[in-house]
């Protein structure tokens, strides 16, 4: 008699410190049944959610978070209760259904707390799973540096693509998406349309205004650029003041169309700058891809071609490819790549 006594005080010691343990246990803990009645909310939960235990303790789930009951974290329990097999859901995984302030003001960079769950089937004494044990990991520290990691490399990769002073791609950037859409032409047979540009006596604006003076105009230039084109249009600096379009979809007519709206707007516009009125204008070459262009070199030296036409012809003006330029333009040498030495 007094040895079944002592151990169910033995007993009811163990379960005493077991919930005593899962009290004060730095992660969430919630124990809910097949209707979502919860059974165990933990003291974690109880600070991070200002729900006391006591209070939710035999009570729906829905009733206190009603986002769970159209959610990721539903559907998950019950697989688990379903499968009986654990399941883990990461921070990157899910959106938060159970949200937490982050309460960590002095060193937490993010408004909320980021959560991993574990859902872990309880089996009863019967064998059965009546219950879940649902896990919560408070990871706002390790998500919020691995966002700020991701952050820093979108922002690196972004620089090295953009040429600093204009905001559109940088020469290296912009011609591997040359050489990109040669290719997909050979597969697909796409129209697209090649556009160079370059700002007529530019020399003479930096020796005229200044420097600073020239930059406000390139970047300006960049500015209508933008607003002129599509936002599927490829546009990079390719040398000083000369820059590249790849109008994608689109035939030599209607990048033609573009062509001459972007030299009329250039040619009305005026860059001030300081007490300067700087006025200029730009000349346009254009080709599009035929089956007579034979690399991403070719097609650019014929649009460059046709832009030197427009230079050599008066400036200010959009020179076709082999529709408004001359025989000249359409023989086009391309340097040869250098012979490798079979003996090396
Ligand atoms: P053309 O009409 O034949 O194109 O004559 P141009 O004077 O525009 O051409 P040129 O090639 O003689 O001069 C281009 C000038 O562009 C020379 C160079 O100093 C200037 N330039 C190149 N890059 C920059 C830059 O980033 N900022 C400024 N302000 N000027 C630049
Ligand atoms: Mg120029
Ligand atoms: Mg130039």
């Amino acid at each position: 008699m007094t040895d079944i006594t002592s151990n169910a005080i033995d007993e009811l010691h163990d379960l005493h410190s077991f919930l005593a343990i899962i009290q004060h246990l730095n992660v969430g803990v919630i124990v809910v049944d097949r209707k979502f009645t919860v059974r165990i909310w933990n003291s974690f939960m109880e600070t991070n959610s200002g729900i006391n235990g006591s209070h939710i303790n035999g009570h729906c789930l829905y009733k206190f978070f009603p986002e769970v009951e159209h959610s990721w974290l539903k559907d998950k329990i019950i697989e688990v209760f379903t499968l009986e097999t654990p399941i883990f859901s990461s921070w990157e995984q899910h959106q938060e259904v159970i949200k937490f302030k982050n309460n960590r003001p002095f060193t937490g960079s993010s408004m909320h707390m980021y959560i991993n769950y574990t859902i872990t089937p309880m089996r009863s004494i019967t064998g059965k799973t009546d219950e879940v044990i649902i896990m919560l990991y408070d990871v706002t520290d390790e998500a919020c540096s691995k966002k700020g990691l991701q952050e820093a490399n979108n922002k690196l990769h972004q620089m090295s693509i953009t040429d600093g002073l204009t905001g559109i791609f940088n020469r290296a950037y912009w011609e591997e998406a040359l050489r990109h859409q040669f290719n997909y032409h050979v597969r697909t047979n796409n129209k697209v349309t090649l556009m160079m540009f370059d700002i007529d006596h530019f020399k003479h604006v930096n020796d005229t205004y200044g420097h600073p003076a020239g930059d406000a105009v390139l970047k300006e230039v960049c500015q209508i650029l933008k607003k002129t084109i599509r936002g599927t249009d490829i546009a990079g600096r390719y040398g000083g003041e000369e820059f590249g379009v790849i109008f994608l979809d689109t035939t030599r007519e209607q990048a033609y169309f573009v062509a001459e709206r972007l030299r009329k707007t250039v040619e009305a516009h005026t860059v001030y700058h300081g007490d300067k009125a700087i006025k200029f204008t730009i000349s346009i070459g254009l080709c599009s891809i035929s089956d007579i262009i034979t690399s991403a070199k070719d097609w650019l030296v014929r649009t460059d071609n046709s832009l030197y036409f427009s230079k050599e012809h008066g400036r200010n003006r959009t020179t076709q490819h082999g529709i408004n330029d001359t025989e000249e333009t359409m023989n086009v040498e391309i340097p040869l790549p250098p012979k490798t030495n079979k003996n090396n």
